[in-house]
């Protein structure tokens, strides 16, 4: 049976991974058949099970189904188990084995793309979903200062904290508290609010003298909070299309045993949003 590779989401139509993934094989002749799956929540599992009888043997998972990935996998990578969430899915017999690249795609897009040194930056973490608890395990190991967690939902912010395991170094915290928390180095945005068309109300006083601003959205939904960035006086300014191929690539490797250069994806796939932002 031929081998398959997809990601799985809902919605997914928008993913640009079947691309990025059929650009990768291209660039090292192996051949990949990649899919994206639309699949709810309650029937995730049932897709995936389709698919791997289909010969699906690697899967990307995006929102919102990181968590439930996660909790499907008969083995975990230290970092995917840190994480609490998975985004790649890797067939080991008849059973998943889960990893989580987002982080690793994240820290690799800003240090080596973007020239950020991230070392003991005071740093903002909005949202507590999939994507932040990707990131969150990646941006300690590469040595942030204090990281403070903020979301609508109050619990899951507490949860990712637990989960984090470092009390003295991370602190969740509420929305309201946003005004008397002080500057931020660092702020990442990790919520899907602007997809409804909103980014939480930010008070300019988070942005400090040498404030980077990062989006893990790209395309029209990073524009509302990197133009707010940009006006608030934000020094760098970074949208997540770098992590998404960079998080893209370290899949790939992980399937195919060869990891791919991304520079020539990253630069086409930005012309091509430039196009689509600037239309
Ligand atoms: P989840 O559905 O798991 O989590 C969504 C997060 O956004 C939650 O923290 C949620 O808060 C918050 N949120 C949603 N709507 C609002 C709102 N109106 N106001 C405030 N907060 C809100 O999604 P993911 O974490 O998987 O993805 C988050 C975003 O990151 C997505 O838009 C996704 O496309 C992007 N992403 C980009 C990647 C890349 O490679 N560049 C990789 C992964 C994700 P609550 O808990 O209260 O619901």
């Amino acid at each position: 049976m031929s081998k398959h590779y997809a990601v799985f989401g809902h919605p997914v139509a928008h993913s640009l991974s079947p691309r990025i993934h059929t650009a990768f094989g291209r660039q090292t002749g192996i051949p990949v058949d990649y899919a994206a799956i639309d699949a709810e929540p309650g029937q995730f599992v049932h897709a995936l099970g389709d698919f791997a009888s289909r010969g699906g043997v690697g899967a990307n998972v995006t929102l919102p189904l990181k968590q439930a990935a996660f909790s499907l996998c008969d083995d975990l990578t230290e970092r995917a188990r840190r994480a609490g969430a998975v985004n790649t899915l890797v067939r080991n017999g008849d059973t998943w084995h889960g990893d989580n690249t987002d982080g690793a795609g994240l820290v690799r897009d800003l240090t080596d793309r973007h020239a950020l040194d991230l070392r003991a930056r005071r740093t903002l973490l909005l949202g507590a979903g999939g994507a932040a608890r990707g990131v969150a395990p990646a941006l300690l190991d590469a040595g942030i200062g204090d990281l403070y967690i903020v979301n609508r939902t109050a619990q899951r912010s507490d949860a990712l904290a637990d989960a984090l395991g470092e009390p003295g170094r991370v602190h969740p915290r509420y929305l309201q508290d946003l005004p008397s928390m002080g500057e931020f180095d660092l702020i990442i945005n990790a919520t899907s609010a602007a997809r409804d068309g909103g980014i939480p109300s930010l008070p300019r006083s988070i942005i400090g003298p040498r404030c980077a601003a990062v989006d893990l959205n790209y395309g029209e939904v990073a524009i509302l909070f990197l133009a707010w960035a940009r006006a608030s006086g934000c020094h760098d300014v970074v949208d997540g299309l770098g992590m998404l191929v960079e998080q893209a690539a370290a899949s790939f490797a992980l399937w195919h045993g060869v990891r791919p250069e991304t520079d020539a994806v990253y630069d086409s796939l930005l012309a091509r949003h430039d196009a689509l932002v600037t239309a």
